[in-house]
């Protein structure tokens, strides 16, 4: 059976977000049935929504062919997050490493605990700009092309780290 491709956005703001970041990369390298096929650059990125005063975060996205399904990926990621010691007392706080299924193939859901693709997904720079680094030519289901998505994006707020990368 042919894998699916998955893109998943990385996001920390705590404890080293850099290091975070590349340490998730090489936990979603590692998943079962599943190679990681692309890296984006790292952003880095003032915080949007939740408490004032957060640190800035950290963003990336990692293209994945699959085989799990989407619910077995997220649950997945859900673990992973916890065992890079994720803390959701506060919505939108502060985060050691926070993973996003952004998109399963051409796949849409809405379903709470798995909507696809990504709720937020189209109007976040964050993700915008580094799912664009390694993917140009995506379409985004029900939201149409990802480089008119970003053409529109409002938000600025992002500065590619390249010599961190
Ligand atoms: P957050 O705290 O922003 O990471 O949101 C986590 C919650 O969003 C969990 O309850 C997930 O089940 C739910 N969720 C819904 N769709 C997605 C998705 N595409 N990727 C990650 N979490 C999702």
């Amino acid at each position: 059976m042919q894998p699916a491709r998955a893109y998943v956005g990385i996001g920390s703001n705590l404890d080293n977000p850099i290091d975070q970041v590349q340490r998730a990369f090489r936990a979603l390298a590692d998943i079962l049935a599943t190679c990681c096929v692309a890296r984006s650059p790292l952003y880095r990125t003032a915080p949007v929504g939740g408490p004032a005063g957060q640190p800035d975060y950290i963003n990336a996205v990692a293209a994945l062919d699959t085989g799990l399904t989407p619910k077995q990926l997220l649950m997945v990621l859900q673990a992973l997050e916890l065992a890079h010691g994720r803390n959701r007392t506060v919505r939108w706080g502060a985060r050691t490493l926070d993973l996003d299924l952004l998109l399963y193939d051409q796949i849409t859901s809405d379903d709470p605990w798995l909507t696809l693709p990504h709720p937020r997904l189209h109007e976040r720079a964050f993700v915008l700009y580094p799912l664009y680094d390694i993917a140009p030519a995506l379409t985004i289901p029900g939201r149409g092309r990802l480089s008119e998505l970003l053409a529109n994006c409002s938000q600025r707020t992002v500065t590619r780290l390249d010599s961190e990368n």
